[in-house]
């Protein structure tokens, strides 16, 4: 018998904030498709001439490249334009997934906010900064899961919804107040949907990410980071993406309401 992920043949997956090269989104939407899905992948429509060097290098087309990738695998994919901030573009984008697909079976809120000015002390913090984190992070991830939950529990066949937050929900670390305000809430969203949808067998969990070495992490000193790292590398998208999948697998059928960190042994605190 080998050990296998099982539970994705014919079912359809909705990926946020997959369109960027060096990313989590991208290798969540690329295995969910190449484990049996047909994916739904959002970004924000970023504009080309903001795309970091090696993607323009590459000739990269945000979404675009991502459902090329999951089509070369056989798969459905469906790119679409959608700001998780906002309620009708939410809705817009669960009325879409239906009419083309019918159903949704699992939805992984990956979007999140970039790293920039939101990085300085509380009493800093210009509250229009706040509250774009607040929502695009916290309230993207309570629209997406309203949402798409209600379509859930609507089907009667279950369901699993991941949360990407980070070990910052749980550092609380200073000088990044609205980032871990916004994470750490997503676990409190995370347990109290799980218990509420539970009977429906639809499964709500969060991953928490330790330091992943994609494009929102390029100014960081990767050197003095590593030090952090017990297991003593950066993380890779891949290893997100292979945490994602088990959630939503068959195997994965008894685990709901958990904020697991996936981090290296960055954070041991329990
Ligand atoms: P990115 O910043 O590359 O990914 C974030 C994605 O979210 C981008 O694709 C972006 O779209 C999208 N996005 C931003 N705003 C919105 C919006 N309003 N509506 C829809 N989509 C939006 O970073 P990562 O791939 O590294 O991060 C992915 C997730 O993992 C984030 O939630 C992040 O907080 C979390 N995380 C990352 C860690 C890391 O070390 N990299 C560590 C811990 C957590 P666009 O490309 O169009 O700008």
């Amino acid at each position: 018998m080998t050990a296998q992920l099982s539970g994705f043949d014919g079912k359809v997956a909705v990926v946020t904030g997959a369109g960027r090269m060096r990313s989590i989104g991208r290798p969540v939407a690329v295995q969910l498709a190449a484990a049996g899905c047909d994916v739904v992948i959002t970004g924000t429509g970023r504009p080309p001439e903001r795309y970091p060097d090696d993607e323009k290098a590459s000739r990269w087309r945000d979404i675009e490249s991502v459902a090329d990738e999951i089509r070369k695998l056989g798969r459905r994919a469906l790119p679409i334009v959608s700001d998780v901030s906002d309620e009708d573009s939410v809705n817009g984008l669960a009325e879409r997934v239906m009419s083309d697909f019918g159903r949704v079976d699992i939805v992984v809120n990956n979007a999140g906010s970039a790293r920039g000015e939101d990085r300085c002390a509380i009493v800093d913090l210009d509250p229009r900064i706040w509250r774009s984190v607040i929502d695009i992070n916290l309230t993207g991830t309570f629209l997406m899961c309203r949402a798409f939950g209600r379509l859930l529990v609507e089907a009667g066949r279950g369901g699993s919804i991941v949360n990407i937050s980070s070990i910052a929900g749980k550092r609380l670390s200073p000088r990044a107040g609205a980032y871990a305000a916004s994470k750490a809430a997503i676990h409190a969203l995370t347990a109290c949907m799980a218990q509420e949808v539970g009977a429906a067998s639809v499964r709500v969990n969060a991953i928490c990410p330790g330091f992943i070495d994609t494009s929102r992490l390029d100014t960081i000193d990767w050197q003095r980071t590593i030090g952090q790292i017990p297991l003593g590398r950066a993380g890779k998208g891949k290893d997100i993406a292979d945490a994602v999948l088990f959630l939503c697998s068959d195997q994965g059928a008894w685990v709901t309401g958990q904020a697991w960190n996936v981090d290296g042994g960055t954070v041991v605190q329990h």
